[in-house]
């Protein structure tokens, strides 16, 4: 008679990171599964609430003191932040990031990322935490956007940053 498999006897918590390989098998899961359009709201929504969970790490009078700062100061800051922080979002030495007046976020062979086989960009994840950070941390008009991707054959994922006046 077959035994039923041993079940886990605790179910992994909430509190400890997955892996990197895990991860990028969820999301390309969801791509799958769900089509790149669905996957997209689903995962946009999953980057908003990473960039949440990093925010905290920032007690809100600091970060309202950023926002009023010169927006390239309140770049540099976050760039420094992102790059200390980017084994939550990409590999170390993969991240790579240029501040000034027209940000732009630089991920090499992004683990999250297709093969270059999808023909359009995916990595919502990506974006959404990204624009929620420089939304919380430099202005509340910035808009992030993912202008290559490898997932469309490109040589890697570049999101570039713009800011709405107001
Ligand atoms: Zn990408």
């Amino acid at each position: 008679m077959l035994k039923a498999p041993a079940r886990p006897t605790r179910a992994p918590s909430i509190e400890a990171p997955l892996v990197e390989a895990q991860l990028a098998e969820l999301h390309r899961a969801m791509r799958t599964t769900f089509g790149p359009r669905v996957a997209s709201t689903a995962l946009a929504e999953a980057g908003r609430r990473a960039a949440a969970e990093l925010l905290r790490a920032i007690p809100l009078p600091e970060r309202e003191r950023r926002l009023s700062l010169p927006r390239t100061a309140s770049t540099a800051m976050l760039l420094a932040f992102l790059r200390r922080h980017s084994g939550r979002f990409a590999a170390e030495r993969r991240f790579t990031a240029r501040g000034g007046t027209s940000p732009v976020l630089i991920i090499a062979a992004n683990p999250l990322c297709d093969p270059p086989t999808r023909g359009e960009r995916v990595c919502a994840w990506h974006e959404a935490l990204f624009e929620t950070l420089f939304q919380a941390l430099v202005s509340p008009g910035a808009r992030v956007r993912e202008t290559t991707c490898l997932a469309q054959g490109d040589a890697e994922c570049r999101f570039e940053v713009t800011f709405e006046e107001g």
